[in-house]
């Protein structure tokens, strides 16, 4: 690809990670409240007044405002910004990450070889060409990992804010992981289903499960119920589309994770505050650029 290209696409996917950050700011406005995530369109929580969609864009119109409502002039908190440029920079990196050469879909290892092709390498006795089985996996892998890390990122601002995350915000990806594991490897299009067997696929979901359950039940062991706050459905839901080994990995590392900046939290207050979900936001976003 050239490099024009390369920079245009990069752009783009850095300013459609923009918008969805834009749309995680109205989920967890919104949904621990139990208003509707579509209706009412986005108004000013001081004054009322809807906001126009030239005040709208993401990270741009906080700046153009000076972080205050063009009608009654009342600050707009810079989290908006913020989430915004952070769910940017975050589905950017996934993408750049999915295109290096070698990576594989998150849930593929080591159970049985549904997913064995990996993205630019070897593609054993496919229908697809490599170019479509690659390009099909770069956004398959995008997808996940950009879902992934935007609930986890919702996830943990609503924990931050001491409210309860709805179970809602997980559902997006039980609907994700079921059509990877039950519907994708099917799929003639990936040219793999002469090797998909449905008791692999089965116990490839049921392992990631399980090693869920088994962090779980360390975390419960470990830590207090208000610490554990959203990490149980978090890491249920990530580890169907993350498999077994990803999610005992991001799993026992947020733990460890948690308990050492409690630890520093003495020292740096910011640190401590930072809540277990969190801590697994930040583990899979590692887990999601390197391996
Ligand atoms: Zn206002």
């Amino acid at each position: 690809m050239s490099q024009g290209l390369w920079i245009f696409l990069l752009v783009w996917i850095f300013a459609l990670g923009a918008v969805i950050g834009s749309f995680l700011n109205v989920v967890i406005y919104r949904l621990p409240r139990g208003r509707s995530i579509i209706y009412p369109p986005s108004h000013c929580p001081s004054c009322d007044q809807p906001i126009a969609w030239y005040d709208n864009i993401p990270i741009v119109s906080w700046f153009l405002l000076r972080g205050k409502c063009r009608h009654c002039r009342q600050p707009i908190s810079v989290r908006y910004p913020l989430i915004e440029a952070t769910t940017a920079v975050l589905v950017t990196a996934v993408f750049w990450a999915s295109c290096l050469p070698g990576r594989q879909l998150p849930h593929s290892a080591p159970f049985g070889p549904l997913w064995t092709a990996s993205i630019f390498g070897h593609l054993g006795e496919t229908t697809a060409t490599p170019s479509q089985l690659g390009w099909l996996a770069i956004a398959l892998r995008t997808v996940e990992y950009s879902l992934l890390l935007c609930t986890l990122l919702a996830s943990t601002v609503i924990v931050g804010e001491r409210q309860a995350v709805p179970a809602r915000i997980f559902l997006p990806m039980w609907i994700l992981g079921l059509v990877i594991w039950l519907i994708l490897p099917w799929l003639p299009e990936f040219g793999l289903q002469q090797t998909a067997d449905p008791i692999e696929a089965a116990f490839g979901a049921g392992a990631s499960l399980a090693a869920a359950a088994l962090v779980v039940f360390l975390a419960a062991w470990f830590l207090g119920t208000d610490v554990r706050r959203g990490f149980a459905p978090a890491l249920y839901s990530a580890s169907l589309l993350l498999g077994a080994p990803r999610t005992l990995v991001v799993g026992t590392g947020a733990l460890f994770a948690y308990t050492v900046g409690r630890i520093l939290g003495h020292w740096f207050a910011g640190l401590g505050r930072i809540p277990l979900v969190g801590w697994l936001l930040a583990a899979c976003a590692l887990v999601a650029w390197l391996w």
